[in-house]
């Protein structure tokens, strides 16, 4: 029997809690707890009526240790997936200590006073998940998550030295909305609005957010897009899990429309993280920001196109350089279809109910912190082909963002 308890229930929470369910023998116990209950009651309710499955449901600030010790005391299960927002991280990690639970996230912590995402916080908890005999799996989602695990199932079967990476996350996908994020709006734009930082030589060099442009046209007609290098967390754990790599780099797409917005937003200080006075009350611009906007969870429907993430990787086999591409296209309607979401929720969601699997399954369980990347991606790469995330692995002839 593993019981499960899956923390947040916004967009990802959903798809994790569907995924979970499909797979009734390795997920025997589904309990859904988050801050506001009726989420979580709505989407059990929505499970129930597709699958017979029944989600268990309670009320949860994951900010407040004690109480969220208190709910993991009573429920024992075996394993927290956290999929709430990156500032819970390490209250989630504390109570996972203090009530004797295996940890996992998809994406790392970030304190809310400071717009700086870095692993050192919940690297530091590696001696106290040890001693406990306790696993912590962090960052199994797809960028971080699949895009680790692409970059090292290439770096194991397809070269002896791996040497420059570009992470490439396309969305080609069209909500028809002026201006909308895919996910919580609050983390998405302090995240593309952060200074870009990529790994070059042994160091991080730090340019102007949004300041190197390319194009990349994506296999299987998806489309040409422009694409921005930005700084995203992979960077960090695979710059220093793969000592060979030179040069890492991660990319984004995004459409002018979403970027003059977005500059329009950052030059009225709608996007300053902090509080301004307003008519005697303390408001800070991007928290109201994110209430006008629309809601990631409610864009499924009216999301038509697809997205192509993945890893170019260049290096050395058999003294030979070579260059593979592992990616993987998911189309938004066809998510939408199975779980009602969109595909950056849906394909955020299906690696981390994989990465639970592998902790559940004992693939991947060792006492402490560890990257996903650590461990062996054979298991978890051929879940996703099973479980709604095929990818392809390809050799190019040539690669070259400069030109
Ligand atoms: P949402 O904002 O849709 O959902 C977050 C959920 O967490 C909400 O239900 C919210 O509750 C709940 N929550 C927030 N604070 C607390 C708290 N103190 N206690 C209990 N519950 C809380 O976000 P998403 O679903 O879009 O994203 C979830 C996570 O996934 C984020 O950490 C995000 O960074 C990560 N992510 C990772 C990606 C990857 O590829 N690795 C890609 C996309 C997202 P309420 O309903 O009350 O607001």
């Amino acid at each position: 029997m593993s019981k499960v308890m899956i923390i947040g229930a916004g967009g990802v929470g959903n798809v994790v809690v569907q995924k979970c369910a499909q797979l009734p023998e390795t997920f025997s116990d589904i309990i859904l707890a988050s801050r506001t209950q009726s989420k979580c009651i709505a989407i059990a309710a929505g499970v129930k009526e597709k699958s017979g499955i029944t989600v268990r449901t309670a009320q949860v600030d994951a900010d407040n240790v004690p109480e969220l010790t208190t709910l993991l005391k009573k429920e024992q299960p075996v394993l927290v997936i956290n999929v709430a927002l990156p500032y819970q991280d390490l209250t989630i990690m504390d109570a996972c200590l203090e009530a004797g639970v295996h940890y996992m996230d998809t994406a790392n912590y970030e304190p809310l006073d400071t717009a700086k995402f870095e692993y050192k916080w919940q690297w530091e908890y590696q001696e106290r998940f040890q001693k406990a005999g306790l696993t912590a799996l962090l960052g199994s989602g797809f960028d971080p998550g699949a895009t680790n695990m692409f970059t090292a199932y290439l770096a194991k079967h397809y070269f002896d030295e791996i040497q420059e990476i570009d992470i490439i996350d396309v969305n080609g996908g069209d909500h028809g909305y002026p201006f909308a994020t895919n996910f919580n709006p609050e983390i998405n734009i302090r995240e593309v609005s952060a200074e870009c930082r990529h790994w070059e030589n042994g160091g991080f060099v730090t340019t102007d957010a949004m300041s190197k442009k390319a194009s990349f046209t994506c296999p299987e007609d998806v489309g040409t897009f422009n694409i921005y290098r930005m700084y995203h967390e992979e960077l960090e754990s695979l710059t220093l899990h793969y000592p060979s790599i030179k040069r890492a780099q991660f990319w984004m797409s995004f459409s002018e429309n979403y970027l003059t917005h977005l500059k329009v937003l950052e030059n009225v200080g709608m996007t300053g993280i902090d509080a301004v006075e307003f008519e005697g009350q303390k408001i800070v611009p991007i928290q109201f920001l994110a209430k006008l906007l629309p809601d990631p969870s409610t864009l499924g429907p009216r999301t038509k196109g697809n997205t192509c993430i993945g890893v170019v990787a260049r290096g050395l086999k058999d003294g030979k350089e070579r260059i593979m591409y592992c990616y993987q296209i998911s189309d938004h309607e066809a998510c939408y279809k199975e779980v009602q979401s969109q595909a950056i929720s849906y394909t955020t969601g299906v690696p981390a109910m994989i990465g639970a699997k592998m902790m559940l399954e004992k693939h991947w369980l060792e006492p402490g912190v560890f990257n996903i990347e650590q461990f062996n991606p054979d298991p978890f790469m051929e879940d996703m082909n099973k479980h709604g995330l095929p990818w392809k692995v390809i050799e190019l002839d040539a690669f070259d963002l400069e030109k």
